[in-house]
């Protein structure tokens, strides 16, 4: 037996050029978190940067801060922090809303960037709101038809009648990585456009939207991005694209001037336009403080330690725990997100049973156990001790006390 042991991940973690990172985030004692990527853990700065903006700025500067703390421009501050995260230039992005908002943002005006077109192509199994999403816009445009397309056969489905390819890079169920050039190229090649949904890969590897010359993009706030509960989405439309965007939710932060109150709308320059009500100004803060962590990081580094961490799981998982846990992420790190997934027809009772041992994941419909790694936080000692924890609910059987088979609102 070629076991991991717990003395070599303590080696690796002591040589990890990560390490110190560690401590930019506020960890609970005992706690083994492999959630990071449903919802990043809260950074020390966050705390101290929340706390700030509360009582100074809302509670002394009140209305004033929308001036005088810069509170107007930070959709575009946090927007200019992401940008190299995703490879975008400074004026392509622009946080705000939910992402699920700007799916159909960037999804209506993709449609208008074509108006003769009629097709979006996506595939089964794509996160709900981006399915959900897109059947919301065809009540709006009856003519539209959205084709959903096995991913071996996007390439084909792809024809002269699309507008749109919309597609999740990361697959969050199951880790899978789109090849998003090539995919963007073969959308180029009959005219369509690109919409990628970046939720499960901003802030888990790296990602070039510039040199993949993709059109548009939406990304996850509170994901590996630890903006907190809820946080401010991410919006990204090329700069070939910007002059001719039209965002279908015209509100007044959108608008040019949105101070002159005229009554006409016209849209704000560049990526202003995206911009529909008044930003979330808590939410806005706190993510910005929180991708101060990102700040130095070489996201080559961030990968590399993902898969690391990723395929010691799946091999002491493999060694340990006999072949009730069913692998169904890519077993090539390369080729998988940040996150591994198991198969069990209990799962979700199995990840209740871990949970109340203070290892948490998390579970997604029908069978699949979700193990997150968030390099910037998870050692390699945390792999080696949470596959300790399966294996002894696995062994004890404790995962079939009644109690974990409650399923709670949010799983
Ligand atoms: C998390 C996630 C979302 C989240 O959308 P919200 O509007 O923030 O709820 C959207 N798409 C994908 C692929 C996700 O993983």
């Amino acid at each position: 037996m070629s076991h991991l042991s717990r003395e070599a991940c303590l080696a690796l973690d002591e040589a990890d050029p990560l390490r110190d990172r560690r401590d930019l985030f506020d960890l609970p004692e005992g706690i083994i978190y492999l959630d990071g990527n449903s919802l990043g853990v809260l950074p020390r700065a966050v705390s101290a940067r929340l706390a700030q903006v509360v009582a100074e700025e809302w509670g002394r500067g009140l209305i004033r801060s929308w001036n005088t703390a810069g509170w107007i421009d930070l959709p575009v501050r946090v927007g200019s922090r992401i940008a190299p995260l995703i490879g975008a230039h400074a004026d392509e992005v622009i946080a705000c809303d939910s992402t699920s908002v700007n799916l159909f943002k960037l999804a209506a005006g993709a449609l208008a960037l074509r108006p003769d077109r009629k097709v979006i192509v996506t595939e089964p199994g794509n996160f709900p709101s981006d399915l959900y999403i897109l059947q919301g816009l065809s009540d709006l445009r009856p003519d539209l038809e959205i084709r959903v397309v096995p991913r071996d056969l996007l390439v084909q489905a792809l024809d002269d009648t699309v507008a749109l390819l919309l597609l999740t890079q990361v697959h969050y169920k199951t880790g899978e990585v789109h090849d998003m050039a090539a995919l963007t190229e073969g959308a180029h090649a009959v005219g369509a456009l690109t919409l990628w949904d970046l939720s499960h890969s901003t802030g888990a590897l790296p990602v070039d939207l510039t040199r993949a010359k993709v059109d548009l993009a939406v990304g996850c706030g509170y994901k590996y991005l630890n903006g907190g509960p809820g946080a401010p989405s991410f919006t990204y439309v090329a700069r070939r694209h910007q002059e001719g965007f039209r965002s279908p939710l015209t509100g007044w932060m959108g608008h040019a001037q949105p101070f002159a109150f005229v009554d006409d709308y016209r849209p704000g320059a560049g990526m202003a336009r995206l911009l529909c009500g008044t930003p979330q100004i808590l939410g806005m803060a706190a993510l910005e403080a929180a991708l101060s962590a990102f700040d130095g990081v070489d996201m080559a580094v961030v990968r590399d330690k993902s898969i690391v961490l990723g395929n010691q799981f799946l091999s002491l998982v493999a060694e340990r725990c006999g072949g009730d846990l069913v692998p169904a992420c890519p077993a090539d790190g390369r080729l998988r997100g940040s996150q591994i997934c198991l198969r069990h027809p209990s799962g979700y009772a199995i990840m209740q049973a871990l949970i109340a041992r203070g290892v948490i994941g998390d579970f997604r419909a029908p069978d699949i156990l979700r193990f997150g790694f968030t390099p910037l936080y998870t050692r390699h000692v945390d792999v080696w001790d949470a596959v300790e924890h399966l294996v002894q609910v696995m062994s004890s059987g404790a995962w079939r006390d009644p109690r974990f088979a409650a399923v709670a609102a949010v799983t």
